[in-house]
């Protein structure tokens, strides 16, 4: 991390995965799009399978899109040779994959952690990183910087992942179930160092979950099913995202009273579009 870094804003047109598996080909993204502004929290809520964790690799430029296009601030990924999709991991986007043991090498320190993880910034970018244990000491991970990761308990090895990922002075961190299978304290300590990630440096963040609780606390949650963003919430509102066709997913409490084909009467006044269930 430097002493700010500007956020990173993501854009998603009708972005697609297929994961091709010799005989069937899995569809696990199919049609996404999404605007995060820098500097928000979000978090990306859905059932396991719902292609969050896909979603969440092709932001990071882990994973190629099918189709579709993705920019990751002025960046767009879609269009990048492996080479570049390397540099963009490297020092712009701070990719944790689910199971935080993943993201550490077991037998080191955080401190050292962190630092091998400055290594793969480039050179020119080196000078202004804060070094390893001022970032600790930022996210509050002071009093284990010198403990083995083995020796840590699963909160701490998160938010040492975490702190790894930020090494670098990402804009835009993303994170994959970052507090599955934590208790309900060691889950709010993960929570808490992502806001002081947010909020000291300004970094976008985007948290992938299945935990109702996660979205509440981040302020914004997108909906994922079936490989589809279905609705947005923010502060208590629900948003419907209008796709390129017009299409509009509706809310699921609506679909269960609306079943599909249900006819249903769009009614225009200024700014204010009404829907309404045809009678008869
Ligand atoms: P989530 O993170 O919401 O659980 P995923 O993105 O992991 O969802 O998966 C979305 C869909 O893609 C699921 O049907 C899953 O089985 C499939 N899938 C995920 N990874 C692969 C893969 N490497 N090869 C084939 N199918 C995959
Ligand atoms: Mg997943």
């Amino acid at each position: 991390m430097t002493a700010s870094t500007a956020g990173l804003g993501i854009r998603c047109e009708e972005l697609v995965h297929i994961y091709r598996t010799g005989e069937s080909d899995v569809v696990a993204v199919r049609g996404v799009d999404l605007v995060v502004a820098p500097g928000e929290r979000v978090a990306l809520l859905g059932p396991s399978g719902s292609g969050k964790s896909t979603l969440l690799a092709m932001l990071g430029g882990l994973v190629p899109p099918s189709a579709g296009r993705v920019w990751v601030g002025d960046e767009e990924i879609g269009g990048m040779s492996e080479r570049d999709r390397l540099r963009l991991r490297a020092n712009r986007v701070g990719l944790v994959l689910q199971g935080a043991a993943r993201n550490l090498l077991q037998y080191a320190t955080p401190a050292q952690n962190v630092v091998f993880a400055q290594r793969s910034a480039p050179r020119a970018d080196r000078a202004r990183l804060m070094p390893a244990r001022e970032l600790l000491g930022a996210l509050g991970l002071s009093p284990i910087a010198d403990t083995p990761v083995p020796s840590l308990s699963g909160g701490e090895q998160q938010r040492v992942a975490l702190a790894v990922a930020v090494a670098n002075a990402p804009g835009l961190l993303l994170a994959d179930e970052p507090t599955s299978q934590l208790d309900h304290p060691a889950r709010d300590s993960v929570l808490d160092l992502l806001d002081v990630v947010n909020d000291r440096f300004g970094t976008t963040v985007v948290v992938v979950t299945h935990d109702p609780e996660v979205g509440d606390r981040l302020g914004r949650t997108i909906t994922m099913r079936y490989g589809r963003v279905g609705q947005e919430g923010q502060q208590g509102e629900q948003f419907a995202v209008v796709g390129k066709d017009g299409s509009v997913h509706l809310p699921d409490e609506v679909v269960a009273d609306w079943p599909p084909g249900t006819q249903v009467l769009v009614e225009r006044d200024g700014d204010e579009v009404r829907l309404r269930r045809r009678q008869g």
